[in-house]
């Protein structure tokens, strides 16, 4: 899917190692801004307690996601601690055409493929205050076996190692700082000019701006 110059919605994409808080700052972003809309992606990993099919995930077989991935269904896949993990290219389609604002939270092998398809999407990378502080926060959650628990602490080095590919950083040491971080980079990228002069084109041609695309 190649990307159309005259869209009006923005896409934005969140990456994280497990354990830098990202889900409570998405959360907290969807609260603030109703209108963007989170892309809710395929995944083969087994709900945790209170997870919701069609909520958090569509939660599907291994079978399921690779019949899937074979008739082209998914605009970007991973594997990811290993699961699968997908983003749905006709959800995407659909609410771009509309004019939606979209979010992907996706991991960085997935962010590589939606930027090459998408070069102006807006890319933030949450970081942890410190290595500590992402051990902490993945034990104290308590949703995840110690097995799964370790597995991403040694996954978070590698992860991490992606961070300097994305357009913004933002450091989650104080969560209302980081989530009035995230906020502003939603707002300021709704402002760009590209975005401006496709959603208010009557405006600008209103007060006679001549824009050249
Ligand atoms: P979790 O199992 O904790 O929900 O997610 C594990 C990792 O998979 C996170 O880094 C998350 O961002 C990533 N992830 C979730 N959905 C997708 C997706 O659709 N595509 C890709 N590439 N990664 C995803």
């Amino acid at each position: 899917m190649a990307e159309k110059k005259h869209v009006s919605g923005s896409l934005f994409m969140v990456s994280a190692p497990s354990g830098a808080g990202k889900s409570s700052l998405v959360n907290g972003l969807l609260k603030l801004e109703p209108e963007l809309k989170l892309s809710i992606s395929f995944t083969t990993r087994p709900p945790r307690p209170g997870e919701e099919n069609g909520r958090e995930y569509h939660f599907v077989s291994a079978d399921d996601f690779l019949a899937r991935k074979n008739r082209g269904e998914f605009l970007e896949f991973a594997e990811v601690h290993g699961n699968y993990y997908g983003t749905s290219k006709i959800l995407i389609q659909e609410a771009m055409a509309a004019g939606t604002d979209i979010l992907l939270e996706i991991d960085w092998q997935g962010a590589q493929q939606v930027k090459k398809q998408f070069p102006s999407v807006a890319s933030i990378f949450i970081l942890p205050p410190s290595i500590e502080a992402l051990e902490e926060r993945l034990n104290k959650r308590g949703q995840d076996s110690q097995e799964v628990i370790s597995r991403r602490i040694l996954a978070a080095g590698g992860e991490m190692a992606h961070a300097p590919d994305f357009e913004y950083v933002i450091i989650n040491q104080d969560f209302e700082k980081a989530l009035s971080e995230l906020v502003a980079i939603v707002r300021a990228t709704r402002c760009r000019t590209s975005q401006q002069t496709v959603r208010n084109a009557a405006l600008f041609a209103q007060l006679g701006i001549q824009v050249n695309h």
